[in-house]
């Protein structure tokens, strides 16, 4: 049977070859530490999942009405965007979605003709080229200064502006970088942008997610009149609040926008549960200590990997600002191995050491591999053991 050209079109996610050598050898009964999962490893908030089971009790098992999102849910997502990013959206401003990733397709799905070009910021989350292709769009990638650290500088953007420009992809505090831009970062790009007739896509997924002298979040939709027109902003409860598995997340932007995008949705998955939407009430507005708890935890584990993963041969990387992952470049640990590019080199990691990383390759960076440090300290550290005893110490 004949499958699309658009399937046909579309990459293998490179980490899935990793994932599946590790079940392999999983299978096998050796006991692989994996370090790719991008989730907490923490449970959801017991008050959020009462609110969930409550709301299945009350009934609210039917369509959501509107699908786009109940009047409840909007309204927790405005109290957030107000809250925590100075944001004044109205309710109709806002979209319930199937996580972060349904909004952002549909985000992709309202925006771009065929051909259209999508700035792509490298190294990007590995859905986001897929879902511009999917959708006819042309990802741009834009590599930063092999001399400076993976942030992007505001003349490399708009050298890369052409008329057929439509949509600037913004994703801070970045998956799988683990950076983030600071509010200063965030002016100077919007600023050198301003006039430019393009949209940004601003993912916040981790806004909540930032460390050491980088806890200020600014949203780009933040920065000036403009850019509040000019940007959709998205988020998800997947995240900061432990609820990768419930699927909900959400965005706010352009009235005419959201209302595209909640047409495209009416179409495609009619939204997600209704009593999902409920617990995501709770997530929002209800008691927000659990958001800390993780924020300071993750602080920790990434300040400790980042220390250990620099102090082993062939590894450099840049302290992790946000999210969580270290994303070290591991160049020099390729021709140690003699291996050849991010993939060849984590088999080779995988085979040797028995620990699953995650190849840069997959997120249009072939010089890193990223490592998720949502594990706890003593899984981190048996993980860096076995890496330390295959790549060495550093004298
Ligand atoms: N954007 C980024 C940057 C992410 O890291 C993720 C999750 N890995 C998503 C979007 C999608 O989130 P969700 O699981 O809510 O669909």
């Amino acid at each position: 049977m004949k499958l699309s050209e658009r399937i046909d079109n579309l990459a293998v996610s490179a980490t899935l070859e990793v994932a599946t050598k590790a079940a392999d050898l999983r299978r096998e009964g050796i006991d692989v530490l994996g370090f790719g999962a991008g989730e907490p490893d923490f449970g959801t908030p017991d008050n959020i999942k009462t609110a969930g089971k409550r709301a299945i009790d009350e009934g609210h098992t039917g369509y959501a009405k509107p699908a786009s999102g109940i009047p409840e849910a909007r309204e927790a997502v405005c109290e957030k965007f107000r809250r925590d990013n100075g944001l004044n959206y109205r309710p109709e401003q806002t979209i319930i979605t199937v996580g972060g990733k349904e909004a952002l397709s549909l985000a992709f799905g309202a925006l771009l003709d065929p051909g259209d070009e999508v700035l792509l910021p490298v190294p990007y989350w590995v859905s986001f080229s897929e879902q511009i292709k999917l959708w006819g769009g042309k990802v741009v990638p834009l590599y930063p200064d092999p001399a400076g650290d993976l942030r992007l500088t505001p003349g490399k953007i708009v050298d890369a502006i052409t008329p057929r420009t439509r949509v600037l992809v913004f994703n801070s505090p970045s998956n799988p970088g683990g950076f983030a831009y600071s509010p200063d970062d965030v002016r100077e790009l919007a600023e050198a942008l301003s006039g430019k007739d393009i949209t940004v896509l601003s993912d916040e997924m981790y806004d909540r997610l930032r460390y050491g002298d980088h806890r200020e979040h600014l949203s780009f939709a933040a920065v000036s009149d403009e850019w509040f027109e000019k940007t959709i902003t998205f988020n998800a409860a997947s995240k900061t609040h432990s609820m990768t598995g419930w699927r909900i997340g959400y965005a706010a932007g352009p009235l005419h926008v959201i209302k595209a995008m909640a047409k495209l949705q009416s179409h495609t998955t009619s939204g997600t549960a209704h009593f999902i939407q409920h617990a995501l009430v709770e997530a929002l507005t209800g008691d927000q200590s659990h958001v800390e708890m993780m924020r300071s935890e993750f602080e920790r584990r990434g300040k400790h990997m980042w220390e250990r993963l620099n102090t082993i041969q062939g590894l450099s990387c840049h302290q992790p600002t946000g999210a969580f992952y270290c994303f070290p470049d591991a160049t020099a640990a390729y021709q140690q191995t003699g291996e050849h590019g991010s993939m060849a080199f984590c088999k080779h990691v995988l085979d040797h050491a028995h620990v699953a990383l995650v190849p840069g390759i997959a997120f249009g960076s072939d010089k890193h591999v990223r490592l998720s440090f949502a594990n706890s300290m003593d899984y981190i550290d048996a993980g860096l053991d076995r890496i330390e005893t295959l790549l060495g110490k550093k004298k």
